[in-house]
């Protein structure tokens, strides 16, 4: 394990350098240029050096550095242990040309600080005088105060030398437990994770600290466990033991795991040993005020090791703000106006770099400990989209029509757009949030068509209720064919029509899925069309003055007992096409392929509109039995309409005419609920007035 400055190590070092030692320094203190210096060469330490490069035409900025290696971006050591990025994208150099102006005293810690003489003392004893003295010494890991911590193969992931050490051991496909599973400990985990190699991820309680409320922590971990890692979740490490390495992890629950390595991300700490020795203001971090000064005016200590308003921050990007405030106070000079403005505090988002897994949490939501409860907090609203099959869950976070948090697993091509609305606090419709929390997107036109872009409350078997969630748990608790499916969930088990959207979701190809009698569907409910499109138009059929020629068609539309064969025919046709309806719902009539039932209902029911023009005679009628007819042609349209859809969109997966297919259903149904009552009407009105 690579070791910090502990306190004893720094109080030798001091002894070591007494004031009686000589001084030296490259640059000078009897100048009349400013002399800046930046202890601690990381990602703030260098963005402090540049700024001050910038912001001053003469000062001389000379950079401190612990580390053996020239600066790098600790941000990037994740993507450079998962292989996504090599060591040159890690080099962070404060400058791309040499520059006179600045000295960097690389793999030099500084020791001790003379706020009297205004100098740092370096390890190797060199005295270095300042004007301005700026601290970025970062953080450093924390430790569990467990038995066999200290012993061999269990490592931190703060450092580069950390990373290559981890990098090795994942190359030797070892067996790894990552302790801790904040946001470090989920990218070293998955970041370890090989084909060969298993890596169990411990966590004391809840993934992320807690942030992540119940359900999209759930999309977390099965995220993670698809990617092979194990998770041991509220069972904390009691101890490690081994010989001189570590060979076994030890829970609570008196379990064990035997271990090649152990990576501990239990936390951090703020590095600040130098300035607590020099007597400078401190709490959990350096204080400092919002120009970034500490208690001593010429001292200044900006990111992961700086205390402002309370807050410790473990993020890149509040380090970056402050250092505007800083390196602009610094070189505004006593009588100039800074051109910067004081530092207020910063927003964090998490946001994980892990491989196939995008996760992030934006703005306000990560300020408590815990996830917010279900529903609102503290006046904030929350708006969820979930997608199980693809492992998508979204999360809006809403206070006074402003989007003020949100979280994301999977990944969301709209969130950097939400983090800028949150960063201005843009205003949100009512509308967009309807929209987001149907198809999880805010501001996008197009609705997908895709069943796999649909969220998981999407009703996918109309027959039997059964929505898409359902589907893909089942999916996912391995019912990986059609027939185990319908029989775990009864989907597609009735009509049959929503198998081509079950064979998307299995990636199936649906080419057997195609409709039976499709063709003669079509034909015959475009012939009833075109009969309900006679029986509307045409002129009622006359009554004729020439008795003999026209004989026939008289008594069929005036005769009694022609009428009654007809309007009884047609009452029979009506019952019979009701039969399809038994067959879809009644599971026990499962006789012959509904494909045929349907057949025979579109043939029932176009020779039912013949039997119609017969019983009418193209009349339309009047009061209740003109309201008998209108309601009798809607049904038949619609039902028609549904045959047209069915014989042509069978076999696809088009959701967008499925829509069509299932309002007019839907239409057709409710028409024909109000017809007994209407038939019941015209048969008493025939037979008793
Ligand atoms: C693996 C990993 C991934 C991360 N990913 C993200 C991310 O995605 N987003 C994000 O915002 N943050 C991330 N972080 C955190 C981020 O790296 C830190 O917030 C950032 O590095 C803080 O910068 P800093 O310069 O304040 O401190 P540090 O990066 O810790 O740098 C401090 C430097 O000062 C040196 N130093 C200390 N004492 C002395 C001394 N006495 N003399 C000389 N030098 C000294 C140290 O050796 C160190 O090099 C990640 C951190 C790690 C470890």
């Amino acid at each position: 394990m690579r070791a910090s400055i502990s306190g004893g190590d720094m109080a030798e070092l001091q002894d070591r350098l007494a004031p009686s030692q000589p001084a030296s320094s490259d640059i000078r203190s009897d100048v009349d240029y400013p002399i800046y210096v930046v202890v601690g060469s990381g990602p703030v330490g260098v963005r402090c050096a540049q700024k001050l490069l910038r912001h001053s035409e003469e000062a001389q900025v000379v950079l401190f550095g612990a580390e053996a290696e020239a600066p790098y971006n600790r941000v990037k050591l994740s993507q450079y242990l998962s292989d996504h990025l090599t060591r040159a994208d890690l080099d962070n150099p404060v400058v791309s040309q040499p520059e006179s102006r600045l000295a960097e005293r690389i793999n030099q810690p500084v020791t001790a600080i003379d706020l009297a003489a205004k100098t740092v003392i370096d390890a190797t004893g060199r005295v270095q005088p300042y004007n301005k003295l700026v601290l970025a010494t970062g953080s450093t890991p924390t430790l569990p105060e467990i038995p066999g911590i200290t012993l061999e193969h269990v490592h931190t992931f703060r450092s580069l030398h950390d990373t290559e050490t981890l990098i090795r051991l994942r190359e030797d496909n070892r067996r790894i437990c990552v302790i801790g599973s904040g946001a470090l400990g989920l990218e070293a985990a998955a970041a370890l994770k090989t084909q060969n190699n298993r890596v169990v991820l411990q966590s004391r309680a809840r993934l992320l600290g807690g942030l992540l409320e119940e359900e999209a922590e759930e999309y977390l971990q099965s995220s993670l466990a698809a990617l092979g890692v194990e998770l041991r979740i509220g069972d904390p490490v009691t101890a490690l033991a081994g010989g001189t390495a570590v060979q076994e992890v030890r829970f609570a629950s008196g379990e064990t795991l035997a271990v090649d390595a152990v990576v501990v991300c239990t936390g951090i700490q703020p590095e600040i040993t130098l300035a607590r020795a020099c007597g400078l203001a401190t709490g959990r971090g350096i204080l400092v005020s919002e120009w970034l000064q500490t208690s001593n005016p010429d001292i200044y200590a900006v990111g992961e090791c700086a205390e402002f308003a309370q807050q410790v921050y473990q993020f890149v990007r509040p380090g970056y703000e402050q250092v505007e405030s800083c390196a602009a106070h610094i070189c505004s000079g006593p009588n100039l106006q800074p051109v910067a403005n004081p530092y207020a505090g910063s927003l964090t988002d998490i946001q994980l770099k892990i491989a196939h897994i995008s996760c992030a949490l934006i703005g306000a939501v990560q300020h408590g400990d815990q996830a917010v409860e279900a529903g609102t907090d503290g006046g904030a609203q929350r708006y969820s989209y979930r997608n199980r099959f693809k492992g998508i869950y979204r999360q809006l976070l809403v206070e006074n029509d402003r989007i003020v948090g949100a979280v994301h697993i999977g990944s969301w091509d709209e969130a950097n757009r939400v983090r800028q609305v949150i960063n201005e606090q843009g205003a949100v419709t009512a509308r967009a949030l309807q929209q987001f929390e149907e198809h999880g997107h805010l501001w996008q036109q197009q609705t997908p068509l895709g069943i796999k872009e649909q969220p998981d409350s999407y009703l996918v078997c109309q027959c039997n209720a059964v929505s898409k969630g359902e589907l893909c748990r089942a999916i996912s608790q391995g019912k990986r064919n059609l027939m185990d499916l319908q029989q775990a969930t009864n989907a597609g088990s009735v009509c049959g029509s929503c198998r081509p959207l079950i064979a998307e979701l299995l990636d199936m190809p649906a080419t057997n899925l195609v409709m039976r009698h499709a063709r003669g569907i079509f034909v015959t409910s475009v012939i009833s069309l075109i009969l309900i499109a006679l029986a509307l138009t045409m002129p009622p059929a006359p009554v004729s003055e020439t008795v003999q020629t026209d004989w026939y068609w008289q008594s069929l539309w005036y005769g009694s007992f022609w009428k009654q064969v007809s309007g009884y025919s047609l009452l029979g046709f009506c019952l019979l096409t009701a039969s399809l309806s038994l067959r879809k719902r009644w599971r026990s009539l499962s006789y012959g392929h509904v494909d045929h039932w349907r057949y025979v209902h579109s043939v029932i029911g176009c020779g039912a509109l013949v039997v119609l023009v017969v019983h009418t005679g193209f009349r339309l009628g009047e009061n209740l039995n003109l309201a008998l007819m209108l309601v009798f042609l809607a049904a038949t349209t619609t039902g028609a309409l549904v045959g047209v859809f069915m014989a042509r969109n069978h076999h696809w997966t088009d959701l967008k005419l499925r829509e069509h297919r299932k309002w007019w259903s839907r239409v057709h149904y409710i028409l024909l609920w109000t017809l007994p009552a209407l038939l019941a009407y015209h048969i008493m009105a025939v037979y008793y007035f």
